[in-house]
This record gives structure tokens, C-alpha cells and sequence, in this order.
């Protein structure tokens, strides 16, 4: 068949829904290039990135720094399996567990592989140093969840659009309301529970913020009954929040700590689940891991993309425009328009809630109009807009963002 040109969005969009499973629902916005907190799609216009891949993207589009290791590394080896060592994982390992402050990280790919590998490791310790008898041990999970769609995952999801004709599920899950403690304490009561695997702000459900007192004293909660605390930050970590991790704003370090995403500053899959000895020495030679898990590309890239949140201050500057942003979107949205009726969010990881009813099409239709506008986001959950740009954005550029989502707003009204 002969080779065509094709260029235009209009005709890329089609290609994709003729030949690709219809499993997602995109924006019609074709990508072409991105660099820092911009992205151009193949007509040439210019958008501010406001997703930022879902949180994937904290130091930016194609950041110079991650680019060049993953260059370099590139040219000299890419993969070896675990079959082998080799020279890059051992320094990322050390370099990751001295900033996170963890005895050991086991390196993985996707978020959801994070997820799981948590899973295990905690059911592991469930039967190995906890004593639970043999395929008893339970995990609490919190309804609103979202770490991915292995069956795993899914097994604990409330949602039916990830469930519906998926079953059967994995059988130990336990689900509770989320931020309820009465309803922790209760579940907690269970000598079977092994862990309680939560997302220090649920981002999928909406960027979901739960009472301050809630994620400390679950952990605490947790720690008297000898149930490990598993905190799933995959979307939340990295700076995101205004902290390296979530946990850090409530000054408690989880038992296990999921991390993906932003860990690789977008260039490539690198997912890792972190945890003291204790916890992760539990798993021996061959009981868990992936051919690809650990690479001397991954881990090059994830170094460098961890460097740059570090010598690029991306916390600070998370927290200091999450709080310009939120109280701007207060003063010219919430209390100005009806049609947004909050805005909430830590850091750089907000939304806006619309005053629509879930199924409505004015969130994704006001993301339309912010497209036109140059602004790229997407709605969750309906009516919710996630607003989650790149960490390196300037207060001069979020003015600008800011600027643009209000005339979009009032341009919609
Ligand atoms: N955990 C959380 C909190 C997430 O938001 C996601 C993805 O959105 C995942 C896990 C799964 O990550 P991945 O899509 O890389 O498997």
C-alpha cells in the first residue's frame, strides 16, 4: 500500500477511530509537539497544557535535561532484563531511596504495576510477618478509587464504567467510604486486614480533598492495628501538591509509597512501589517483577526527571501557584458565575466543579471552548474540570491560563 501524507487533525482523528480500540474518548485536538507548558497541534496552534498527561508531565514537555539522559543513556544500553545487572539501576535505587526516605524501591513500568506491586508486597507481609493465615488477608479500599485497569485494579473500583461486564473480581478487597474514619475503625476491627491502600487526594474522582485530619489519623488508626498504610500517589506524587509526596503535608511517612507517572517526567513508562525493609524483603528472587521494570533507560530517565523536580524547587512553585490559581478561580469564577460552583485542589492538582448535573455536556463543551481559547484540559467525572499544568509554569503564564479559562467562562455564559 502506498505510504500517504497525512496532516491534517480532522484526518488523523479519523484514522485513529477506524483502526484503534474505541477505549478512550479524546478531545479533538491532535498533538503534534510540546515543549515546556506548551503544546502545538499539527495545524500549528498553540494550546498552554493543562493536563499535563495526567499529572506525567510535572517538569514539562520534552524538559532538556530528561531528554538529554535519556539520549545519552539511549546510545549505550537500553535493556538487559533483571537477568543481568546493570550500571544504572543500583545509582537510581540509592539516589530515589535517599529522596523519598525509603530502605528499598522495586522499580515497575505503569502506575497501575505500582499498584499491584503493593498489593502483593503487602499481601506478602500479611503472611510472612504479620500471620495471616494462608489466603485470608484483606485490603481496605476507599469508594471513589482509581489506580489503573489491571483486574486488580478494578476489583476495588466503585465506578461502572470500570467494572461493568469485567467481573469475576479478586476476591480480599474490603470497600468503605472515604473519608470516613468511623468507617476505617470499624473495617480496621477485622483481624484479616493486612493494608489500606488510599489516594492522598483522589484525583480521577475529581481531585477529591479529604478533611485534614482524615489521611494522619488513618494512618495512625492503621498503625495501631498493625495494618500497613499503602499511599497510592501516583497522580499526587512528585511535587504535584506543593510537597515531593502528599503525605509529606500531613507529616507521616506511608508503609508503602506507590509512585509512576511524573517519575519519569512523561518520557517513558517508570512506575515503582517504595517500602522498608521489613515490607519489602518479603518478596524473593523470582516471586514478582517485568522484563522491563528496573531498565537502564527508565532508570536514567526517572533520575534525571527526579533531578529536575529537585533543582527546579517544583514543590515550592506547585504550592505557591496552586494557591494564586485557587484564589482567582474564587474570586472571578466561583463567586462571579453561576455556572461554576467551586474550586478546590492542593498545589497544582485542582478542579473546578460545575453546576450542571453529572451526565450534562457543559464541562466538556466548556473545554471545548477553552481549546478554541488555547487552554487544553478535560473534564472528570462529568462536570468536573482537572486543572493540573506543568510545574514550571510562571505566575506570568498562569495569569495568562487564569485569563483565558474566565473568557471561556464568559464567553460560555
Ligand atoms: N494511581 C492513580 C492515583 C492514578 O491516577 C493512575 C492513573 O491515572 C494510576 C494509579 C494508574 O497509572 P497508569 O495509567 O500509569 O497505569
Amino acid at each position: 500500500m502506498q505510504e500517504q501524507a497525512i496532516r491534517s487533525s480532522e484526518e488523523l482523528i479519523k484514522l485513529e477511530d477506524k483502526h484503534g480500540a474505541h477505549n478512550y474518548h479524546p478531545m479533538p485536538v491532535v498533538i503534534a509537539r510540546g515543549e515546556g507548558v506548551h503544546v502545538w497541534d499539527v495545524e500549528g496552534k498553540q494550546y498552554y497544557d493543562f493536563l499535563s498527561a495526567y499529572s506525567a508531565l510535572n517538569q514539562g514537555h520534552c524538559h532538556p535535561h530528561i531528554l538529554r539522559a535519556m539520549h545519552d543513556q539511549a546510545q549505550k544500553l537500553t535493556l538487559t532484563s533483571r537477568a543481568f545487572y546493570n550500571d544504572i539501576l543500583g545509582p537510581f535505587e540509592e539516589f530515589a531511596t535517599s529522596l523519598f526516605g525509603y530502605d528499598r524501591i522495586l522499580p515497575a513500568n505503569s502506575g497501575v504495576e505500582g499498584g499491584e506491586t503493593a498489593v502483593k508486597l503487602c499481601r506478602k507481609w500479611a503472611y510472612t510477618v504479620k500471620g495471616i493465615p494462608p489466603n485470608q488477608a484483606k485490603i481496605i479500599f476507599v469508594t471513589g478509587n482509581f489506580w489503573g485497569r489491571t483486574l486488580g485494579a478494578i476489583s476495588s473500583s466503585t465506578d461502572p464504567s470500570s467494572t461493568t461486564d469485567f467481573g469475576p473480581f479478586m476476591p480480599g478487597y474490603m470497600i468503605i467510604p472515604y473519608n470516613d474514619l468511623d468507617a476505617l475503625a470499624e473495617a480496621l476491627e477485622d483481624p484479616y486486614v493486612a493494608g489500606f491502600m488510599v489516594e492522598p487526594i483522589q484525583g480521577e474522582a475529581g481531585v477529591v480533598v479529604p478533611d485534614d485530619d482524615y489521611l494522619p489519623t488513618a494512618y495512625k488508626m492503621c498503625r495501631e492495628k498493625n495494618v500497613l498504610f499503602i499511599a497510592d500517589e501516583v497522580q499526587t506524587g512528585i511535587a504535584r501538591t506543593g510537597k515531593l509526596v502528599c503525605c509529606d503535608h500531613y507529616g507521616f511517612k506511608p508503609d508503602i509509597l506507590v509512585l509512576g507517572k511524573a517519575l519519569s517526567g512523561g518520557f517513558y513508562p517508570v512506575s515503582a512501589a517504595l517500602a522498608r525493609d521489613e515490607i519489602m524483603l518479603t518478596i524473593k528472587p523470582g516471586e514478582h517483577g517485568s522484563t522491563f521494570g528496573g531498565n537502564p533507560l527508565a532508570c536514567a530517565v526517572a533520575k534525571a526527571a527526579l533531578e529536575v523536580v529537585r533543582d527546579e524547587n517544583l514543590a515550592d512553585n506547585a504550592e505557591k501557584m496552586g494557591i494564586i490559581f485557587r484564589e482567582r478561580m474564587q474570586k472571578n469564577l466561583v463567586e462571579k458565575h453561576d455556572l461554576v460552583s467551586l474550586v478546590r485542589g492542593k498545589g497544582l492538582l485542582n478542579a473546578i466543579v460545575i453546576n450542571d448535573h453529572e451526565d450534562s455536556p457543559t464541562a466538556w463543551n466548556l473545554c471545548l471552548k477553552m481549546a478554541e481559547n488555547g487552554l487544553l484540559a478535560k473534564p472528570t467525572h462529568g462536570n468536573i474540570i482537572r486543572f493540573a499544568p506543568p510545574l514550571i509554569m510562571t505566575e506570568d503564564q498562569l495569569h495568562e491560563c487564569c485569563a483565558i479559562i474566565e473568557k471561556s467562562v464568559d464567553e460560555f455564559v
